[in-house]
């Protein structure tokens, strides 16, 4: 009783690792300290406990842990360390040893975060709770909901594919996902805390609903029955991206015309070395599709260079392709090797100054790309989500094919989607253009 009347009062900083589905699961985790009564603070700065909610995808992880620890340790020597998630899931002895931290919390586990803190402080022993990933069937669901513009909604977790670079399956486990009933009453919640844009996002949602009749287009058309809210889709594999999901975002007035579909090579040698599901041809056509379709539709693409394998006439092949594809950028990620996957085992290892060469001729191809994308929507009016941000007299938001734009600051303007003419490109990466109206 004493130690949960402590509880209350102490403050809480969390860290987040990695990509937007671990930043919803943080937002929405933290909540469970707020309602009890707990002050939140900026990381770095003094508090009583520390979270990190790790990556397994991040290069280096455990000397990123280490190095943060330290510098939480610095400010309070006595604060309750907890290392959590996905990096925790797969190396939860090495991050226990790491000098300082007092809970190692697993991918599941994570949910349960207040219990095993309330636990330690009355107990004062170490504490690591990692399930076996395996065997995780139950879904967890997140949104994050401190920034009020957008909001990140996790609608599936999980993998079931086997790409041979990837750590994910193993720290995530195997897919599974949110109803769509859930998902809807979330997004109208959402709405009606005045958030106008919500990303739905998981590790393979295009392999949303594999139970009863659900899967991820019956989830969109639910969704598209919404008026007055802008989804978009963080990221959707090429092989599971439909006709009949291109067809329906071409006609929505909800779903914004912006796909991030992963490409990872334009080599067919290397996708078969990656065990991806697709081949370059299966990826041009569905570009082509998608551009038929909406010609003003953004497209983002991941690539890795310095896979296994990829000789410099492999690489070159890769360069041709995404030359070829009428995409809009680029996020160009170098291999590295990862622990318990099959790809750390393929011979021809590319030199990691190779890789760092291949990955810079891919970001100067990607902002090309960018630049040619802003270029063909010049003239063009497309409404833009400007955020609540003040920099400097000017505010800033997305177009609904994503094109960053800048206006002069107006108050009445943030939070609102208006429509914007789009004139010039600014150099900074961004858009500038006439405000037309408030849609
Ligand atoms: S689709 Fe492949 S790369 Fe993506 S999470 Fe699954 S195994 Fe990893």
């Amino acid at each position: 009783m004493f130690a949960f009347m402590y509880f209350s009062v102490m403050k809480i900083a969390f860290h987040t690792l990695g990509c937007k589905l671990n930043y919803s699961e943080t937002s929405f985790i933290l909540k469970d300290f707020q309602n009890e009564g707990m002050k939140i603070t900026n990381f770095f700065e003094e508090a009583d406990i520390y979270v990190i909610n790790t990556c397994s995808v991040t290069e280096n992880a455990d000397k990123e842990c280490n190095q943060i620890v330290k510098k939480v340790k610095k400010i309070n020597p006595q604060s309750i360390v907890v290392i959590m998630g996905c990096y925790a899931q797969l190396k939860p002895e090495k991050i226990s040893k790491i000098k300082g931290v007092n809970l190692v919390i697993g991918s599941n586990e994570k949910f349960k975060l207040k219990k095993y803190i309330k636990e330690y402080i009355e107990t004062k022993k170490n504490i690591i709770k990692v399930s076996n990933i395996k065997s995780i069937e139950k879904f967890n669901s997140a949104y994050s909901s401190e920034e009020r513009t957008r909001s990140f909604l996790k609608i599936q977790d999980g993998c079931n594919y086997k790409c041979t670079f990837c750590t994910i399956p193993l720290a995530r486990g195997k897919s599974r996902s949110n109803s769509i009933n859930d998902i809807i009453n979330d997004i109208k919640k959402l709405k009606k805390e005045n958030v106008k844009e919500i990303v739905l996002t998981g590790v393979n949602i295009g392999d949303f609903g594999k139970k009863g009749n659900e899967n991820f287009y019956s989830l969109l058309k639910e969704i598209n029955k919404i008026e007055n809210i802008r989804i978009r889709i963080s990221s959707i594999e090429p092989n599971l991206l439909s006709n009949d999901i291109i067809n329906l975002i071409a006609d929505s007035k909800t779903i914004v015309p912006h796909f991030h579909i992963p490409l990872q090579s334009g080599s067919d040698t290397i996708l078969k070395l990656m065990r991806r599901r697709y081949l370059t041809k299966n990826y041009s056509n569905l570009i082509k599709t998608i551009k038929n379709k909406m010609p003003h539709a953004c497209i983002g693409a991941d690539v890795m260079v310095g896979f296994p394998g990829e000789t410099i006439d492999l690489f070159n092949e890769t360069v041709d392709f995404i030359k070829s594809l009428e995409i809009s950028y680029l996020h160009v990620f170098s291999y590295s090797e990862r622990q318990n996957t099959t790809a750390i085992n393929f011979k021809n290892i590319v030199p990691i100054k190779e890789r760092k060469i291949r990955s810079k001729i891919l970001r100067n191809l990607s902002n090309k790309k960018k630049n040619l994308f802003y270029i063909n929507n010049l003239n063009s009016i497309r409404p833009a989500l400007i955020e609540k941000n003040n920099k400097n007299n000017y505010l800033y938001g997305f177009t609904d094919n994503y094109i960053k734009v800048e206006i002069p600051y107006d108050h009445n303007l943030e939070n609102n989607i208006i429509n914007i003419d789009i004139k010039k490109i600014n150099g900074n990466g961004f858009v500038n253009g006439n405000v037309i109206n408030n849609i």
